[in-house]
């Protein structure tokens, strides 16, 4: 554990997560997963706990958390193998507590923090993924609100969500597009928001990935999140951070509870007259597993440490991001490995933690765009 950089109020936080997660979510995530549909009730007792506003000041309703409670309560979620982001928390609530105006605040934070407001971070377009800066989305603005057309692809919680946080271009044809984009609170009731199609997915079966119609959309501008041009895009991006360290958080948790699975399974399962756990080659992958794990974790808080210090860290959210999605790949892969074929069986759920697991290293940015952002730190 990390217990070295934690607060006592952290390690406080992290128990009580964790005792949450192990009486509410774990028992329960299989028949959720068989289910396919997103269960009520895990945001019923997110909301209980307070953490659907863990990020949200206490003026507005919420727990005032920071971003290493964030990483605790993410990591926890992975821990226990429930696969449904937190974008609400991580996207949605930190954009309008850092970018919003106290009306926006007022408006939105105190129904968010309650949970029965649930956010969706409405960015990716089927041509605009990793090339952010190529939206289609346009927001015309007219006499005191934008009229929005455009599609968004992949979002998640997108059929649930009550509130979409939307990037759109207010302007066209700029010699940097990027520098055209705005971002947007818009509330799902409003005229012309629809839900499209719903993804197959390979594994995150309680949780989905929709699309989201938004056809001649009046958004009033005081609905307005961020400007087009200035420093807009760039606070955008650095909203991102936030989604990225999470995002690692809860694989290093995937990692850590295939990781514990195994642990348990290696010492119990007898091969050869002994536990498997007494073979050499069993217990270098399981070695091998807890130093990764460690390492993916130490990059985490060594970016939230920095940001903490009002630090930007676009380069250490980005390590910490390709690192720990490739890493937790590897350790569900090798816990179906140390399983045997009963890895391969829904029995033991290790094999649910790596098809899970996998579609992480997509949203937030991909392996390859956290590889280009690294590089352009390190070279600039
Ligand atoms: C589980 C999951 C959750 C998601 N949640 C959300 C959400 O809530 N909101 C939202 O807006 N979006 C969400 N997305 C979408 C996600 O942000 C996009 O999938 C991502 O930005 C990549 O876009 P793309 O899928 O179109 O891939 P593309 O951008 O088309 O990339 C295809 C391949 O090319 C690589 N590539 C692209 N550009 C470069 C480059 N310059 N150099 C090297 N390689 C490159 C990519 O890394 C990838 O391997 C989610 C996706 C997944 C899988």
């Amino acid at each position: 554990m990390i217990d070295s950089v934690l607060s006592e109020e952290n390690i406080m936080f992290r128990e009580a997560v964790r005792k949450f997660a192990e009486e509410k979510i774990t028992p329960n995530v299989k028949t959720w997963e068989k289910e396919g549909k997103y269960p009520d009730e895990y945001y019923t007792h997110l909301a209980e706990m307070g953490f659907m506003g863990l990020l949200v000041p206490e003026e507005y309703g919420g727990a005032g958390g920071s971003m290493v409670d964030l990483a605790i309560l993410c990591e926890e979620m992975g821990r226990a193998g429930v696969s449904i982001p937190l974008t609400h928390v991580s996207a949605c609530c930190r954009a309008i507590v850092h970018q919003g105006n106290q009306d926006q605040k007022r408006r939105y934070l105190p129904e968010m923090a309650s949970g029965k407001m649930i956010g969706a971070y409405c960015q990716t377009e089927p041509n605009a993924g990793s090339d952010a800066g190529n939206l289609s989305s346009f927001a015309e603005k007219k006499d005191g609100y934008f009229l929005l057309n455009g599609r968004k692809v992949f979002i998640s919680n997108g059929k649930i969500a009550r509130v979409f946080i939307v990037l759109a271009k207010t302007e066209r044809n700029l010699t940097k597009p990027s520098k055209g984009i705005a971002m947007f609170i818009v509330d799902r009731d409003t005229p012309g928001v629809s839900i499209g199609k719903t993804e197959e997915l390979m594994g995150r079966h309680c949780s989905s990935l929709d699309e989201i119609i938004f056809e001649d959309v009046k958004v009033p501008e005081e609905n307005l999140l961020i400007p087009a041009g200035g420093t807009g895009f760039k606070a955008m991006m650095n909203e991102f951070n936030s989604e990225r360290c999470g995002n690692s958080a809860f694989c290093v948790g995937f990692a850590q509870g295939a990781y514990e699975r195994t642990l348990r399974y290696c010492k119990e399962r007898v091969q050869f007259g002994q536990p498997i756990a007494e073979l050499q080659g069993i217990r270098w992958t399981l070695a091998e597993m807890a130093i990764k794990i460690q390492a993916a974790r130490l990059l985490i808080y060594d970016a939230l440490i920095k940001e903490k210090k009002g630090k930007m860290i676009a380069k250490e959210a980005c390590m910490a991001k390709k690192f720990a999605n490739e890493m937790a790949v590897w350790v569900c892969d090798q816990a179906i490995q140390l399983h045997g074929a009963y890895g391969y069986t829904t029995d033991y759920e290790v094999e649910r933690y790596y098809r899970d697991v996998r579609g992480w290293s997509m949203g937030g940015g991909t392996t390859q765009v956290c590889l280009n952002r690294i590089a352009h730190e390190i070279l600039k």
